[in-house]
């Protein structure tokens, strides 16, 4: 009965105004919101009465993210329609030969914000900013780099203490601006679900505390665009899924070769092993045999349909983990019992992830089924407005069947 009550609120709320059409010559302002984490079954446990009614009044459907599902290249993937391969973020971890010694990760700014990481693709934001599209950032993993010499001309440093509600502060705030100095491109980036997801796993109650917390974000978020009467495009998307842990599920690379004899370059669901010096047969020979719960294979040989391998960044073998099973060098980074990871292969449904869009150029009640995560980036392109000159692995056919012509 409360649910009922909540939902009646708030189909309300959204129909009275943000998403409504409204009379105005002003572009409409495109929001990109990522839930990092966010598995699309999630909609389906009746604690995110905002997001359903924006999934009826938009189209919805699951995106398919690409290998490997982690979270910077999915977030790079989203806003340059290119595969983590050739998106150059070829892992939240990862080495360059030109850059030898050098190891780019999260917690390592220093290489994390250098622009030669960043520089093989261009995001949407860049290309926008070229194009003279005034965007804005409150969070989304490259978004405080120079990328092309460019930034957004709004952003806001990463920082998790920043609470949820600041963030869509930030957001309103920017939208009020007079139509001359207002973006027209933002996101919006939410990562408690992430956290919850690898600490309690993904059937906790704290998952779904932190699920009923964003979706309150974004009750929030749509009263204060209807109390503005902003008309904005709102696309929710999130970067992979997550799946339960267990700590009998773990495979020890330090059983199988000696700690000196490589770099774990990444561990976890999938593993990238660099030989420490560099033909180092030993290394091959231990990994590539079969394994019970996990496959190695040479990058070249990596499954075709997985696209990945060919960058120069990743490393010389690829560890695939069975569903479930992690691998690891030493202690695990995260309690793996309860727990939560994602990285597997694509083809796991718990690695799906989340896509709703709605706003006034979106066909209402269109389910667009699973679609890949780059085809968000044609999309997003349609709804600013903007033809960038780049090269995109995305077909841009989903975004068609989206769209009202
Ligand atoms: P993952 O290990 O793939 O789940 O990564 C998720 C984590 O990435 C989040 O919990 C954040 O701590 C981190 N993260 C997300 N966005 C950023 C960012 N823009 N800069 C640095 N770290 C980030
Ligand atoms: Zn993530
Ligand atoms: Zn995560």
């Amino acid at each position: 009965m409360i649910r009922l009550f909540c939902y009646f609120l708030c189909v309300l709320a959204l129909t009275r105004g943000a998403i409504a059409q409204e009379v105005s010559s002003d572009p409409v302002p495109t929001l990109l919101i990522s839930i990092d984490g966010f598995r699309p079954d999630y909609m389906e446990r009746g604690i995110t009465p905002y997001m359903n009614v924006l999934a009826a009044q938009g189209a919805h459907g699951a995106l398919n993210p690409s290998f490997p599902t982690k979270t910077f290249p999915n977030h790079y993937a989203i806003v340059t329609g290119l595969r983590p391969d050739r998106n150059g973020i070829v892992g939240n971890s990862m080495i360059d030969p030109h850059r030898p010694g050098a190891v780019f990760s999260l917690g390592d700014a220093t290489q994390s914000r250098d622009p030669f990481w960043w520089d093989e693709a261009e995001p949407i934001w860049v290309s926008a900013e070229k194009a003279g599209i005034r965007t804005a950032t409150a969070f989304w993993p490259g978004s405080e780099v120079s990328i092309h010499k460019v930034r957004p001309r709004d952003w806001l440093r990463y920082d998790r203490d920043i609470s949820n509600q600041q963030r869509v502060e930030a957001v309103l705030d920017w939208l009020r601006r007079p139509a001359a100095v207002r973006p027209y491109f933002i996101t919006l980036y939410f990562d408690n679900v992430d956290m919850a997801g690898h600490r309690f796993g993904p059937d906790s109650q704290e998952v779904n505390d932190a699920i009923a917390d964003v979706d309150a974000m974004i009750g929030y978020l749509v009263d204060g665009l209807r109390q503005m009467d902003r008309t904005v495009n709102v696309v929710i998307v999130s970067d992979h899924g997550m799946a339960a842990t267990d700590e009998v599920k773990a495979i020890q690379l330090d059983e199988l070769i000696d700690r000196e004899s490589y770099i774990a370059v990444e561990t976890g669901p999938y593993a990238t092993i660099e030989p420490a010096a560099g033909t180092d047969r030993r290394v091959y020979d231990a990994l590539l045999k079969p394994h019970d719960h996990m496959a190695c294979y040479e990058r070249e040989k990596f499954p075709p349909e997985l696209h990945y391998g060919h960058n120069p960044r990743v490393a010389a073998i690829i560890c695939l983990a069975k569903p479930g099973w992690v691998i690891l060098s030493g202690p695990s980074p995260y309690p793996l019992s309860p727990g939560g990871a994602h990285g597997w292969s694509n083809a796991m449904p718990e690695m799906h992830a989340l896509f709703i869009a709605s706003g006034p150029t979106i066909k209402q009640g269109a389910d667009v089924g699973l679609m890949d995560n780059i085809e968000v980036y044609p999309l997003l392109e349609k709804l600013i407005g903007l033809h960038a000159d780049v090269d995109i692995d995305a077909t841009g056919k989903p975004a068609e069947k989206i769209l009202v012509k």
